[in-house]
């Protein structure tokens, strides 16, 4: 067989632990036999990102900007412990916030169904997509307690010198207070992500907010997305046979526990930080949540929602076989080689990535799986394999698949 040729590189972001010992499987069983891999090579492993000051983190990023298709390994996001464990100059910031700032995307995340793992919540059939807003709110907020009456005022000056104030309360006893802010700007850019993801896709979009009590901030929120819509993605979504439907957020929560899923559901901050957990547990596990960053100018950087898997690494260090489940990896890769097909009108490598994906699914779906799945699977003659097993029943089913197709 020949191996499937690609004309752009993908941006190859490598990790930490065992996510990057089977970052290195997956290419070598699954990629590297059938694709002639062209991709740039950026190691964000936290002894690299020490070494370079974290440059390697903003390197990848400009990288993923001019090439437009990227695929990334889960790295540590270093806290006390790790900065001893690794002696680390310093404590770096989450390389995934370093890179969405610098994209300024969205991230969406999407379970990976197979039919043989039932989701917690009944009627739901096909995936939730959720997309969080990943600027402000509560997470950029203000926050005072107060130890006597008094009276609270929000203020605001502006460039001009033109003041606006607004009596928060008039507190008669001891309180708390909170000031918040977000930007148009930022917004704006999530609505175009999600629209574009949407479309992409090929979904309806939900979003939700509480405009009836937050009249001005959520107001906002909602006439961004509305005008957004109106002015360059009603016409696309018609023509797509999608919808781009509004509703309060706790309308929007009814609704999904009693839908089949199938769309992407936007959310501000802090509901998708909140919802984003309870529709992963709902529908199985932290292995099997794809991710994707979508910027507004169409970068896509694709990865696992899980990290790296420390507990497993521990024991692989010590000789162990693991079963850890490489699938939100394999994932990650289909839809990098899809997207850069897709770009460089490269069918066959379009085809190789949905191949990936879907001979993956079939391998659990035929009752062989990872550790982690085992419990939650139904059938009979299920068959635990560790990760590399697991992989190799994989690239069996992915060789037969494509010289068959
Ligand atoms: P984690 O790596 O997601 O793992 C938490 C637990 O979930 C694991 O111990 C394991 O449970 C289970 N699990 C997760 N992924 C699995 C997989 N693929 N196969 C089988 N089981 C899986 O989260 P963490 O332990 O909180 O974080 C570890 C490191 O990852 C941290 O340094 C953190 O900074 C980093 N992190 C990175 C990202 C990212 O790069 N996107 C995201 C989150 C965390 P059992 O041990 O019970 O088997
Ligand atoms: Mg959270």
């Amino acid at each position: 067989m020949q191996k499937i040729k690609m004309t752009t590189p993908i941006v190859e972001i490598d990790g930490d632990e065992m996510t990057r010992v089977l970052w290195q499987m997956i290419k070598d069983e699954l990629i590297l036999p059938f694709v002639d891999l062209k991709s740039e090579y950026y190691d964000l492993s936290l002894v690299e990102r020490d070494r370079t000051d974290d440059q390697i983190t903003i390197d990848a990023a400009l990288a993923c900007k001019k090439h437009g298709v990227a695929v990334k390994c889960a790295t540590i996001t270093p806290n006390q412990q790790r900065q001893e464990e690794y002696n680390l100059k310093r404590l770096y910031p989450s390389p995934n916030a370093t890179l969405r700032g610098i994209l300024d995307g969205t991230i969406f995340r999407t379970p990976i169904m197979v039919n043989n793992i039932s989701p917690v919540v009944k009627p739901w059939k096909k995936p939730i997509t959720i997309a969080r807003h990943a600027y402000g709110d509560v997470y950029k907020n203000a926050e005072l307690r107060t130890t006597e009456p008094g009276t609270a005022i929000l203020t605001f000056i502006g460039e001009s010198g033109e003041i606006k104030t607004k009596l928060v309360q008039k507190l008669n006893g001891n309180a708390v207070i909170q000031g918040m802010h977000n930007l148009e700007d930022s917004i704006k850019k999530y609505a175009h992500s999600c629209f574009k993801f949407a479309l992409d896709t090929k979904q309806d979009l939900w979003f939700s907010t509480k405009d009836t009590i937050s009249k001005t901030y959520d107001g906002v929120f909602k006439e961004i997305f509305q005008n957004v819509y109106d002015a360059e993605y009603k016409i696309a979504f018609e023509k797509s046979g999608i919808e781009y439907f509004y509703t309060l957020i706790d309308d929007a929560v009814a609704r999904v526990v009693r839908s089949e899923g199938g769309y992407v559901w936007a959310c501000k901050n802090y509901d998708g930080d909140v919802m984003s957990d309870m529709v992963s547990a709902a529908f199985g596990s932290l292995a099997m949540m794809s991710s994707v960053l979508l910027a507004p100018d169409g970068t896509c950087e694709y990865e696992a929602a899980h990290g790296t898997v420390t507990r497993h690494y521990y024991r692989y260090l010590e000789g162990e076989k693991t079963s850890t489940n490489p699938m939100a990896t394999i994932f990650a890769w289909g839809g990098a080689l899809s997207k850069r097909g897709e770009l460089d009108s490269l069918p066959e490598l379009v085809h190789f990535g949905e191949a990936l994906r879907e001979v993956s699914v079939k391998t659990i779906e035929e009752g062989i799986m990872t550790g982690d799945l085992i419990n939650v699977a139904e059938g009979d003659n299920l068959q635990r394999v560790d990760s590399e097993e697991f992989l190799f029943a994989i690239k069996e089913r992915l060789t037969n698949h494509l010289n068959n197709n």
